[in-house]
């Protein structure tokens, strides 16, 4: 627990927001329960932060944004997150422990979130004095140059499934570039981020340069998405919130990035090395119990090498196991009671549809009873048209589909609302690249796949996954505005 951010009580940790660089209850004195997803159980509580909440979190930041913020270099903005990245690291093992007992994720999905969060405030703080202008060539007389600046104050909207690893992105990027920001982290899980805003301080973050306030999507949320005061907006999460978040950035006119989810492939064709891919396969819909945006849920498999591929696969999810957090088994919980309703929902409506299951997974016989899990399961074949192959379950659920011919798989690859990752599995090596070439997707790994990972790599949505790049260098240009300045020197 953090000296300031949270207080040790009968009911557990109460947290508090983090806004002008000091811990604040919520105005209203209100709070919400967070339960930890391994065992069902209230163990801590976070502000129920309103309106009145995100406009002190606002003036915060407007106001580090028009003061010691706005002067501070590039160099030193980048030394800040390198000493930040620092302390996350020295601080592992509390906050790892902390993000997997929120999440429900395996211990050691706890520290690689956490390893990842430290890569990008090691990246962006190296980053922060690279990001360079062009010279444009115009009439004799004139020179013409491009800077790039900061936005202003962010508004990050950010979900419960990766909450240490969300905010890494956002805050390496948008901080870098010199933009102050807002944070409201999912009520669901965030608890992390309230630690990490109280270290940015010690790492030398002047006060209201991060500002965290926890609550409710419908108050806190809305009420962040809508505030007059900001100049840009990104989320992650569902599309139906994203469509809200967009019509709230639209009534401001800023602007905003969407990144909600996908329905990502792997093409898995005859000649491709079978025992190589199948530990990657499932791993891609394990990782996190399925709830990741970019989890790899939909195998797409040349029928030829079907049944030898559903016999890697199927030997694989029999043996997976969930469990609590803190047995650090193949997966955890789902996050709430509600994820789990969804996730039953869709395995029910496959089975009443006749879909064969092909194996099912386990939870653990000691697993407390009160948490959320469900065992992960394989379904296939899937027609393509059915809802399990088609829309986002965010769970640990496998349709496998088969196809003939590789028109047929990048069909077929296309062939939902969704585009955000894909997986190719051949050795061929103009395949690989034509159908890297033909996927309409933001991120294509070929013979590997990364859900959710890349610290480097440029990430984000085609189609309905949503729009605006987060992650690598591209994220830079994504939070800033790009000004002209024409010079007539005679
Ligand atoms: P959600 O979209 O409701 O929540 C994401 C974030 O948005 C949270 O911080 C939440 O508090 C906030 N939010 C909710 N309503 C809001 C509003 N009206 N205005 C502003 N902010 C608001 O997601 P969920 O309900 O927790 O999950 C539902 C489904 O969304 C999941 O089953 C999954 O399919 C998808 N999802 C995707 C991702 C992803 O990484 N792409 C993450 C979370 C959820």
């Amino acid at each position: 627990m953090g000296e300031q951010s949270g207080r040790l009580t009968a009911e557990g940790t109460v947290y508090r927001n983090w806004i002008g660089g000091r811990p604040q209850d919520a105005l209203s004195g209100e709070t919400l329960d967070v339960v930890a997803p391994s065992t069902g159980a209230v163990f801590a509580k976070i502000p129920r932060s309103g309106a009145a909440d995100v406009d002190h979190a606002v003036a915060a930041a407007r106001t580090a944004f028009e003061g010691p913020w706005g002067r501070t270099p590039a160099v030193e903005r980048g030394r800040i997150l390198s000493r930040l990245a620092a302390l996350v690291e020295a601080h592992a093992d509390e906050l790892s422990a902390l993000e997997s007992r929120d999440t429900g994720k395996p211990l050691r999905q706890g520290r690689a979130d956490m390893a990842a969060l430290v890569r990008y405030l090691e990246f962006y703080g190296g980053a922060a004095d690279k990001l360079m202008g062009d010279t444009i060539p115009v009439s004799t007389g004139f020179t013409a140059l491009t800077i790039r600046e900061p936005h202003g104050v962010v508004g990050s909207i950010v979900p419960w499934n990766y909450p240490a690893q969300i905010f890494g992105r956002v805050a390496g990027a948008a901080l870098a570039t010199g933009n102050t920001l807002v944070v409201k982290p999912a009520e669901d899980a965030g608890l992390s981020l309230l630690r990490v805003a109280e270290l940015a301080l010690a790492a030398g973050l002047p006060p209201g340069v991060l500002n965290v306030v926890s609550g409710l999507g419908s108050e806190a949320g809305a009420a962040l998405a809508a505030h007059p005061g900001i100049d840009f907006v990104t989320f992650t999460g569902s599309p139906e919130v994203g469509t809200l978040i967009q019509k709230a950035a639209a009534e401001n006119r800023i602007g905003c990035t969407l990144e909600l989810g996908g329905k990502s492939p792997q093409l898995v064709f005859a000649d491709a090395d079978l025992d190589a891919a199948a530990p990657v396969l499932v791993n891609a819909i394990i990782q996190n119990a399925g709830q990741t945006c970019s989890a790899g849920s939909r195998i797409l498999v040349e029928a030829s090498v079907r049944d030898a591929l559903v016999e890697r696969l199927a030997a694989r999810f029999e043996a997976l196991v969930a469990g609590p957090h803190d047995a650090d088994l193949d997966l955890g919980p789902l996050i709430s009671a509600r994820q789990r309703a969804r996730v039953a929902g869709f395995v029910g409506e496959a089975q009443a549809a006749g879909i064969p299951v092909l194996a099912r997974g386990r939870i653990a016989a000691d697993a407390p009873s009160g948490g959320f899990y469900h065992e992960p399961v394989l379904f296939g074949p899937v027609p393509p048209a059915h809802r399990l192959a088609r829309d986002e379950v965010f769970g640990p659920v496998l349709a496998v589909i088969p196809f003939e011919t590789e028109a047929e798989a990048l069909a077929l690859a296309n062939g939902t609302d969704y585009g955000l990752v894909a997986g190719v599995w051949t050795r061929d090596g103009a395949r690989q690249m034509r159908l890297a070439r033909g996927i309409r997707a933001g991120q294509v790994f070929v013979n590997s796949y990364g859900a959710g990972g890349g610290v480097e790599l440029p990430f984000g949505g085609f189609k309905k996954s949503g729009h605006g790049r987060e992650k690598g260098f591209e994220a830079l240009t994504e939070f800033t505005a790009l000004k002209t300045i024409v010079l007539n020197h005679g």
